[in-house]
């Protein structure tokens, strides 16, 4: 069975496969949440919106009122809540992440900037005069980051629009807007419990925002809309930072090692601070070969857009970042691409 909504599907893949198709988390939940959860599955009998737990818990971290704090189930939540609000005419920077495009699904104007100049990720910072709404992720997913200056001169130079910063990556980075967001009302910052702490299943994300912005937009999603046992998972990972901490750091190295292990190749591999790496071959049948092979030997990447992006064309590819075990083997089986397929290999090095 396949699960869709729109032009995104999702088949359950069986154990044999590495999948890094997606960039989810792929270590286990640690033991200490299930022991956590047991006090909030007493509650599940009420309605609970907005828990104060967590709301203040997010407010202390941050340091903010918790009224510029508002939950959401994922940032794929608020992202729509967005659209609704505010999506007439938005515009977005590509290539970048897939559920932006739900702009299309509500009947609104998507408007799109290619933005990769040479190996970067380059956005413009200019007014875009017709623009209501600009949705920047930093890091951006699949490839590229934004200084916090340039991030914030898009803010300034756009006060007739609401600029979303979606920070799904954000705790991989060190670029956060989130303490200006108290500078400039037009500015949101979205974060998620789905990548930083690993729990993409539990559906917790968060818009930090004005309380006018937050106003407007709740309206736009049920008034009790994340589950009280997500909320449970949230609040103990919150009490374990080190712990998530460490493993951001590992995926971090991993992912740089990836990056550097595929230059000493000669891939062409853009910059990245989330966990998955982009490559790009010289042509699409290049690139074809390349995720075929990986694909023979159980490992299932993402070419092209795949299911997670828009803006890229078929000579791309992006490898997400799994555990250890799965990241030898998906070396071995790259440099067994170049020994067995030369004439094909030296199409990764010529763009
Ligand atoms: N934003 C970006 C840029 C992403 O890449 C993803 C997940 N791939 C999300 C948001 C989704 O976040 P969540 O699971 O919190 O809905």
């Amino acid at each position: 069975m396949t699960n869709c909504f729109g032009k995104r599907c999702i088949k359950p893949m069986n154990n044999k496969f590495i999948n890094l198709q997606y960039t989810t988390i792929k270590t286990a939940l640690p033991d200490f949440i299930y022991g956590d959860l047991r006090d909030f599955v007493k509650n599940i009998n009420l309605y609970q919106p907005q828990p104060k737990i967590l709301v203040e818990k997010l407010a202390k971290k941050h340091h903010l009122p918790c009224e510029m704090i508002y939950l959401t189930a994922g940032i794929d939540e608020a992202i729509q809540m967005f659209i609704l609000a505010y999506g007439e005419n938005t515009f977005v920077f590509t290539p970048t992440y897939i559920v932006y495009r739900d702009v299309l699904e509500y009947g609104k104007k998507l408007n799109t900037v290619f933005s990769i100049r040479g190996m970067d990720f380059v956005i413009e910072t200019k007014n875009l005069p017709e623009a209501t709404l600009i949705c920047l992720p930093n890091p951006n997913n699949p490839l590229g980051f934004t200084a916090q200056e340039k991030v914030l001169e898009l803010v300034g130079n756009n006060s007739q629009a609401i600029v979303v910063v979606d920070e799904a990556y954000g705790e991989f980075a060190h670029l956060s807007v989130i303490n200006e967001v108290k500078n400039y009302p037009n500015l949101a910052v979205f974060r998620s419990f789905s990548k930083a702490y690993g729990m993409a299943g539990v559906r917790v994300g968060y818009i930090i925002a004005s309380p006018k912005i937050i106003a407007k937009v709740k309206n736009k999603t049920q008034w009790s809309n994340v589950s009280y046992l997500a909320v449970g998972a949230a609040v103990s990972a919150l009490e374990h930072e080190e712990y998530f901490s460490k493993m951001r750091e590992e995926i971090n190295e991993s992912r740089e090692g990836l990056a550097a292990f595929l230059h000493g190749l000669n891939f062409k591999v853009f910059p990245s601070k989330i966990n998955a790496v982009l490559l790009k071959f010289s042509a699409a049948d290049c690139a074809y070969k390349f995720f075929e092979h990986l694909k023979k030997e159980n490992i299932i990447v993402s070419r092209g857009n795949g299911n997670s992006n828009f803006g890229l064309d078929d000579t791309f590819v992006r490898i997400a970042i799994g555990n250890q075990e799965q990241m030898e083997k998906v070396r071995q089986v790259i440099a067994d691409f170049k020994v067995k397929f030369p004439a094909i290999y030296h199409c990764s090095g010529n763009l």
